[in-house]
């Protein structure tokens, strides 16, 4: 026979997830509630014990130094070398990716930036201009803006070269790219312009 356990305040005496709770949520409010009755608890001993805190400091960014110094990723714990330019390896770098656009860095959403990118030949998707991991950025076809409902839609992303997607701004991929051709059709006619005016000044 299963055993059923009913859920019990904890020993700080915080109610235990209500129905209807998310654990988000239940964490959230866990974490106030102890931040209530104890409020020294939630401190962190780094800043607790300032001296310790200082030394840990110090130690933390010797050895973050030391990593980019020998070229290598300064995520805690990963000894890769680094991208080009970078102080984080592919692998981080699309972790944090994953985190920034897709809300988590589930190794299922970090797999599907490195799909997308190499569904696309890492090309940018808007002027097929030559992008790679690390400079690279994640473009939102219909803006996030204006479509927060689509910010972590899969269908929504694609890689961008970095200054095509600040380019872009808040349009539509429909309205970028008919700004673009605005661009284009007044560039053109200004060609066509210039060219006429020099051949009737030649006549
Ligand atoms: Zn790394």
């Amino acid at each position: 026979m299963a055993k059923t356990r009913k859920p019990k305040a904890s020993k700080y005496g915080i109610a235990p997830k209500q129905p209807g709770e998310t654990l988000a949520e239940y964490y959230a409010r866990y974490a106030r509630e102890l931040h209530q009755l104890d409020p020294d608890r939630m401190v962190h001993w780094r800043n607790k014990y300032p001296e310790k805190g200082a030394e840990y400091h110090k130690n933390m960014r010797e050895q973050r130094q030391a990593r980019v110094a020998a070229g290598l990723c300064t995520t805690a714990g990963c000894n890769v070398n680094s991208l080009p330019g970078q102080q984080r390896c592919e692998h981080c770098w699309y972790i944090t990716m994953a985190r920034t656009h897709l809300g988590s860095s589930s190794a299922n959403n970090v797999q599907f930036l490195k799909d997308l990118m190499e569904s696309q030949g890492y090309k940018c998707y808007y002027t097929n201009i030559t992008i790679k991991p690390g400079i690279a950025s994640v473009e939102h076809k219909m803006p996030k803006a204006r479509y927060p409902e689509l910010k972590y839609e899969r269908s929504n992303l694609v890689w961008a070269h970095r200054a095509i997607n600040f380019d872009k701004l808040d349009r539509t991929e429909d309205e970028f790219i008919a700004v673009c051709k605005l661009v284009v059709a007044c560039a053109d006619s200004k060609a066509v312009a210039v060219a006429k005016l020099m051949t009737e000044e030649r006549v």
